[in-house]
């Protein structure tokens, strides 16, 4: 069976966490998190990345960050993971869920623009896929309310738009590091503070709300309690695993590519055909491999395909459930505007596996598993 995911691992991760052993500092912030932290950095060409216990807890920071309270709405696209939504719900903030435009499924902006009201806060983009969110007009339409713009960045280390990193054009960005991601250390994640004004609360909102980061740094004699806070810090172990894989990033990233345009070349005909549609990406947006899906005519047809892919050895999984038809998400949003897309797409779409050192020949194994079911 081909699995759909398998954690990343390049095979020296083992020495750098013996290393880490040895350094007798396995608490977060030491020197694996900082070669970590400079890297995304440098790489990124961004001021301050914060290193977290996961991209759910980055984005818990960034809605104490943007104070976020009670009487605030959040808009976000409903077909996104639960950690997007549950940040700001967990501040009382009343959640504004929006369609998405079915060619990339992100977030539509000019759905965005109708759904601000003088109670909007904040707006959080997801770049699905590792694909960019339309961020020009997203930004210009935050700039004229005064909002601020949250990248939920989780899927999209090393994709960029229009040149610029995601996750650094917002305000604030997140990313994950958790085992499905492209770069992993089992469970992970990170904060991307791209407003200079938010980076000394952010440093101590990540230290339990003390002023731990600047005693160490030897700018204050003694820590206190300054402000809200919890414990956002990412373990020496895990970072240590990370920057192995952040070493790699232009392997990892390479091999992901190739395996993406073989599945784009080896369906393209299916495409043609008009029996499913393969994704889409927009000329400014330089992706990051982090998904192959396609779309079935509808989701009995898609339930159908995955079943035979199953048979044929090859597990492919669907995604989001659109979280304004949950349980919670009806509790703490309202999807505002017409629902044209979210559900519909959502229920066409199926994710090929697609892992680093996932073979060409078990790549080619599941695009002939795809074009028998048409063939049949
Ligand atoms: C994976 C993912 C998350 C959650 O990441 P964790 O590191 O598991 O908390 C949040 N948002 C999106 C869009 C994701 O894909």
């Amino acid at each position: 069976m081909i699995p759909f995911n398998k954690p990343c691992s390049i095979g020296t991760e083992e020495e750098a966490i013996r290393q880490a052993i040895n350094q007798s500092k396995l608490s977060g912030n030491g020197p694996f998190g900082e070669k970590c932290s400079n890297w995304l950095e440098d790489r990124l060409d961004t001021e301050k990345a914060i290193l977290t216990p996961s991209c759910t807890a980055a984005l818990e920071m960034t809605a104490l960050l943007a104070e976020i309270g009670e009487s605030d709405e959040v808009i976000m696209p409903s077909y996104t993971f639960v950690s997007t939504a549950n940040a700001f719900a967990l501040r009382g903030a009343s959640i504004r869920f929006v369609d998405i435009s079915p060619e990339t499924m992100n977030i539509n902006a000019e759905q965005i623009a109708k759904a601000v009201t003088s109670r909007t806060k904040a707006i959080v983009v997801v770049h699905y896929a590792g694909v960019s969110c339309d961020m020009e007009r997203i930004m210009e339409i935050a700039q004229e309310h005064h909002l601020w713009v949250i990248e939920d960045a989780a899927q999209s280390l090393m994709s960029n738009y229009k040149g610029r990193p995601l996750g650094t054009i917002g305000h604030m960005g997140t990313f994950s590091f958790h085992e499905t991601k492209n770069y992993t250390c089992g469970e992970g994640g990170a904060l991307l503070v791209n407003d200079s004004s938010l980076i000394e609360r952010a440093e101590i909102l990540q230290e339990k709300g003390t002023d731990r980061s600047q005693f160490l740094k030897g700018m204050v004699d003694k820590y206190t309690w300054r402000d809200l806070g919890s414990s956002y810090l990412l373990s020496e172990l895990n970072a240590a695993y990370l920057s192995v894989q952040l070493d790699h990033a232009d392997d990892i990233n390479e091999q992901r590519l190739r395996i993406w345009s073989r599945y784009q070349q080896g369906l393209q005909q299916l495409f043609d055909d008009g029996h499913l549609e393969g994704p889409q990406i927009p000329d400014d947006c330089q992706h990051n491999a982090h998904m192959f899906y396609v779309k079935a005519k509808n989701s009995e047809e898609r339930s159908m395909l995955a079943a035979h892919l199953k048979e044929q050895g090859v597990m492919a999984v669907p995604h989001y459930v659109p979280l304004h038809s949950s349980h919670a998400g009806k509790r703490f949003g309202t999807f505002v505007g017409e629902d044209r897309w979210t559900t519909a797409e959502s229920e066409k779409l199926l994710r090929m596996p697609l892992y680093y050192g996932l073979t060409e020949k078990d790549v080619d194994h599941g695009i002939k598993a795809v074009h028998a079911y048409f063939q049949k």
